[in-house]
């Protein structure tokens, strides 16, 4: 039976294949494995089991010596159960499946059967076998606990494309249609590691427009839609469903009309995809003859290739915490930091990169199993440059890997969240420090630019200090928002009111961009506003002229820009971010 689930809109484009339901656990890893691994995988799983049959098998000599009191009858009737459950042929058999025809890892293969089976058991008559369920994943926990304390015999690998064996089962036709992602959840850590891989689209439960997975899943550019509430269980592995990341909606079991209409309308947006990429070579100049910079957002080196690809003319956001996530708290040094800016910068090929310092906590943990619980409000907690300041061992070899990066390209430094003057001058001593050490140390560094993220209403409200002590500065409007505005931006409950064309949010940008621009210092916008074509014509009108995104939003942006004249746009805007619902002006 068809039926339509409805979320946000993050990503844009349509998206048809089959589920592939990521469980509702994300302190599990999931990652797909090489071909040759398979048997490894199997064995894994099979150790895991063995182990636990053996423990119970001891629990049950130990009870048997004991009396009634200390061991009833049930414990010894549940630990019976457990050991037939451990047994069973269709948790075997499916986990070998998950491993051997989609490649999944031992613990998200066992995950995926064990909800499959839960499935099953939910749909019981019968109220006792109904119950077992909770045996059964008492016995999947009790192995994926055994096999956490376990070595793991493969590494997650890095984020890659489609493994060979994934592309042959393309080919082959074991798999012979795309495959979209459905999670309760998905950490960036996660987003990462699937950054590559064979996925055609994502649907999670959780999260918010701006929530740092829907940035990463924006940066994949596949269709995507997050805080779709009861998705996952809604969802079937290998159920047909359309993703439409335009209007934030996911179709499950579309009837043949609906498939032949967005396949039309799947057509339709290649075409248009196709017509923008002739815009790749043409600057980005308005019709009165402004020059607009189109920069990159990124998350990893890698990344600097698609920017190019893109037509970027620069990286505006290089996301350095990505670097520093899901290594289960083992960080890069300052030589493979050092290596991995360097790699960005020349990758860049002389274009200009900005590299942001360190920028985790609030919706970006280090990873999963490290998520801030412990505080009652992270975002607003020990988050961005107040991390990095607090342990300034850390930030320190952060400073000067970037500065040593600078011996190989024009690198721009960008520091998050600043709002106390006190922090500034802290954060630019250790700035002069980091190239002490470089100095006593006799390492080469090249000269850098630092500038300032205006993401809290502080921070734009004194903006005097900020062009005192920068080069420039950025206008991080996904954080902006969320502290103008007091809506936590990866809390799809409250999506509905976070709103970029607030009156509010609009006053800060305008005057931080005609502060900058008074002053003579560069100011660009790095946040998702810029890379979202309804705004375009608004922040050309108030004077910005440097817009960061995702590449894969450039050329839209470049349409609009090419389109517009930004003389006439300047009285337009002003009308705009003076009015009490701007946002009808922009529709
Ligand atoms: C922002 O807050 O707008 C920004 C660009 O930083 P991040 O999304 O990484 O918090
Ligand atoms: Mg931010």
């Amino acid at each position: 039976m068809t039926f339509a689930i409805h979320g946000l809109p993050v990503a844009r484009g349509i998206a048809i294949g089959r589920a592939v339901l990521m469980g509702g656990r994300v302190d599990v890893a999931h990652y797909f494995i090489e071909p040759e691994q398979v048997e490894a995988e199997i064995d894994r799983i099979r150790v895991g089991r063995d182990a636990v049959v053996e423990e119970i098998h001891r629990l049950q000599q130990t009870i048997a010596g004991m009396g009634p009191k200390e061991a009833p009858h049930e414990l010894t009737a549940l630990l019976d159960v457990h050991l037939m459950l451990l047994q069973d042929e269709d948790l075997i058999a499916g986990v070998k499946h998950w491993i051997t025809d989609r490649l999944y890892n031992a613990e998200w293969a066992l995950t995926t059967q064990l909800e499959a089976l839960s499935r099953q058991f939910d749909e019981m008559e019968d109220e006792y076998l109904r119950e077992r369920k909770a045996d059964l994943e008492q016995v999947a926990e009790r192995i994926l606990r055994y096999m956490k304390g376990v070595a793991t015999p493969v590494a997650a690998p890095a984020a890659k494309k489609g493994t060979a064996r994934q592309q042959d089962l393309l080919l082959d036709g074991t798999v012979d249609v795309p495959l979209v992602l459905i999670a309760h959840d998905l950490s960036p850590a996660d987003m990462l590691q699937f950054k590559q891989s064979v996925f055609a689209g994502f649907v999670t439960d959780v999260g918010g427009k701006t929530s740092h997975t829907a940035i990463v899943a924006r940066s994949m550019d596949i269709p995507a839609v997050v805080g779709a509430r009861s998705a996952s269980q809604l969802v079937r592995q290998d159920d047909w469903v359309i993703i439409d990341g335009d209007a934030g909606v996911m179709i499950v079991d579309p009837s043949p009309i609906i498939l032949a209409e967005y396949g039309f309308k799947q057509r339709q947006a290649e075409l248009e995809r196709g017509r923008l990429a002739r815009l790749k070579h043409t600057p980005a100049v308005t019709l009165d003859g402004q020059k607009v910079d189109l920069v990159a957002n990124i998350e990893m080196p890698d990344d600097a290739a698609g920017a190019l690809a893109a037509g970027a003319v620069g990286v505006g956001l290089f996301r350095s915490e990505f670097l520093f996530m899901g290594r289960q708290g083992n960080l890069p040094d300052e030589e493979e930091q050092y290596q991995a800016y360097k790699r960005a910068v020349e990758g860049m090929q002389g274009l200009p990169v900005t590299i942001r310092t360190i920028d985790v906590g609030a919706d970006k943990p280090l990873d999963d199993t490290r998520r801030d619980e412990a505080h009652l409000n992270p975002a607003l907690g020990l988050r961005a440059i107040r991390w990095s300041l607090a342990d300034p061992a850390m930030f320190l070899t952060q400073l000067r890997a970037i500065l040593r990066a600078a011996a190989h390209g024009r690198v721009n430094m960008l520091i998050p969240m600043l709002a106390h003057v006190s922090e500034i001058r802290h954060t630019l001593s250790l700035v002069d420090f980091a190239r002490a050490e470089l100095d006593n140390r006799g390492l080469p560094y090249g000269a850098v630019s630092v500038g300032a993220m205006i993401e809290i209403p502080a921070a734009a409200l004194t903006l005097k200090t900020f062009l005192k002590y920068f080069d420039f500065l950025s206008i991080g409007t996904n954080d902006l928002i969320q502290y103008t505005l007091a809506i936590d931006r990866a809390d799809e409950s409250v999506a509905h009111l976070y709103d970029p064309a607030h009156p509010a949010v609009l006053r800060l940008v305008a005057d931080t961009i005609a502060e900058c621009r008074a002053q003579g210092k560069p100011v660009s916008v790095c946040g998702e506003m810029a890379g979202d074509v309804g705004f375009t014509r608004l922040l050309l009108g108030l004077g910005l002229r440097s817009f960061s995104m995702h590449p894969a939003q450039i050329l839209a942006v470049k349409q609009e820009v090419l389109r517009a004249d930004a003389t006439r746009l300047a009285t337009w805007a002003q009308d705009v971010i003076a009015a009490e619902e701007p946002g009808k002006l922009l529709e």
